[in-house]
């Protein structure tokens, strides 16, 4: 699945100490624990093998970019880093973005309508995220929300070859596990949403299976403790796949 080759060519680049003590000043109160050598090492990683573009008027010096090398490896401490795949770039606009939607309708009636996203993962393409929200999720925290999480997951997903909430896994024993913990709790999700009653996590989880597995992935990095209360199966599945997160929202 991963090209020798492109891999051999990914090489660091090195992130300035100056600006590296700005990026753990930044994380450290939030994680509890300051960035170490070995998320300097991914973020540097990825910083050599990823362009992150501005958009608009958006300013990027190398104190964001390192920020957002840092932020989009977190969920890879545990993981082999090939799983992003040959996706390259990054696209960072100020605040949300305008996106044009269609959809088809089964008489061939054609709807469009503008979404404004705080993120957005292309199949094939870029990772967009609005710089305010990342900056929302580091300033106050919320269970459940971490765009860049969220859009790192999609990329993970795609691992296997398809968005559609499981990404590639060691074995058919660890991919059966894992389909049957998240389809299960998909269909609660979506039954409980059914009967009217209000949903124990965001319910933008139930959209899709490969929204449900980027939804839970933010629980999993900001409050893993309310993901094991509700659905103890998929948190599991999470922390066997991430490795154990540090809750980053604070009761
Ligand atoms: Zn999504």
């Amino acid at each position: 699945m991963f090209s020798p080759l492109w891999w051999r060519r990914r090489r660091a680049e090195p992130i300035d100490d100056q600006v590296w003590l700005r990026v753990c000043r930044r994380l450290s109160w939030r994680h509890g624990a300051a960035p170490d050598a070995g998320d300097r090492a991914r973020a540097e990683r990825f910083l050599a093998s990823h362009d992150i573009h501005a958009a608009q008027d958006m300013r990027l010096d190398d104190a964001r970019r390192a920020l957002i090398a840092t932020l989009c490896t977190r969920p890879l401490r545990h993981l082999d880093e090939r799983l992003l795949g040959r996706w390259r770039d990054l696209i960072v606009y100020p605040g949300q973005f305008r996106v044009r939607r269609t959809h088809a309708d089964d008489d061939g009636l054609v709807r469009e309508w503008d979404e404004e996203l705080a993120g957005e993962a292309w199949e094939d393409g870029p990772i967009v995220l609005s710089w305010i929200d990342v900056l929302a999720d580091l300033a106050d925290p919320q269970p459940g929300f971490d765009v860049v999480v969220h859009e790192i997951a999609h990329k993970l997903d795609l691992s296997d070859g398809a968005m559609n909430g499981t990404p590639a896994l060691p074995d058919a024993a660890h991919r059966r596990r894992w389909i049957d913990a998240f389809q299960a709790a998909f269909d609660d999700l979506n039954a409980r949403l059914d009967r009217g009653e209000s949903p124990p996590i965001d319910d933008y989880a139930a959209e899709a299976e490969g929204e449900f597995f980027a939804v839970v992935s933010e629980y999993h990095f900001t409050a893993p403790d309310q993901l094991v209360s509700v659905y103890p199966d998929v948190a599991a599945a999470l922390t066997a796949f991430y490795g154990p997160a540090r809750a980053t929202v604070k009761r």
